[in-house]
């Protein structure tokens, strides 16, 4: 064991301190090395508890974490976070790895990288989205929406409104693609009924079938879909 030896002529008992990893032995001047040395192993199981809960306590707070992962369309992916020159992302386009990478001066760490990943999550979304809208729409005989938006939500998947503005829940970016394949006839539906009447649902049944499985899926598993890093 290691440790820095502090003798004192007014101490009276041995103690030890241990911060930032290192251990510190405060004795008596009058006590051999050898007690010292016999003592500090009779409370060996202890000092290595604190140590060790010290050095987990010193990684989280070193945020970054080296790597993570996260799911996009239900598949994991591995994130490297990185220090560069530059705040970005990037996706490695064979192994499909995300590279999370801070500039050096950015503080709060934690923050921008979750910030980063939600951007990368939300470009994603926003392209797939985008894709199965036109396609749905051109099944369902449905003019485009006027605006398609995704931003985080607490309680709900999605939305629409008088105005043909549709709005996804960034979360769904984690759910496999057939859900979100629902949450977009759900809210393309909308724009031909603004209720969850039963004629909304039969319009919903007929472009996407299954509709009962996804939404169970949405309810089971819905709260599986959110990224915090903590
Ligand atoms: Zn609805």
């Amino acid at each position: 064991m290691d440790y820095t030896l502090k003798r004192s002529k007014r101490r009276k008992t041995v103690a030890v301190k241990i911060a930032q990893q290192q251990l510190t032995v405060y004795a008596p001047h009058y006590v051999s090395q050898q007690h010292i040395h016999e003592w500090l192993l009779s409370k060996e199981s202890w000092i290595n508890a604190q140590l060790n809960k010290q050095s987990q306590q010193a990684e989280t707070r070193q945020f970054p974490m080296r790597s993570g992962n996260c799911k996009l369309f239900a598949e994991t992916l591995v994130i490297n976070f990185i220090k560069d020159t530059k705040t970005q992302w990037q996706q490695d386009p064979s192994t499909g790895a995300l590279t999370l990478s801070l500039s050096a001066r950015v503080k709060n760490k934690q923050g921008n990288y979750q910030h980063l990943l939600e951007s990368f999550l939300h470009s994603q979304l926003e392209s797939y989205i985008e894709m199965r809208v036109s396609d749905y729409c051109q099944q369902m005989g449905e003019a485009l929406p006027a605006l398609i938006r995704i931003q985080i939500y607490k309680r709900r998947w999605g939305s629409c409104n008088r105005k043909r503005e549709l709005t996804f829940n960034l979360h769904l970016a984690s759910a496999p693609t057939w859900v979100i394949d629902y949450v977009i006839v759900h809210e393309l539906a909308h724009l031909k009924y603004l209720n969850h009447s039963m004629q909304f649902w039969h319009h919903v049944a007929k472009f996407y079938p299954e509709y009962k499985k996804a939404s169970d899926w949405l309810k089971d598993q819905g709260a599986s879909l959110q990224w915090v890093f903590e």
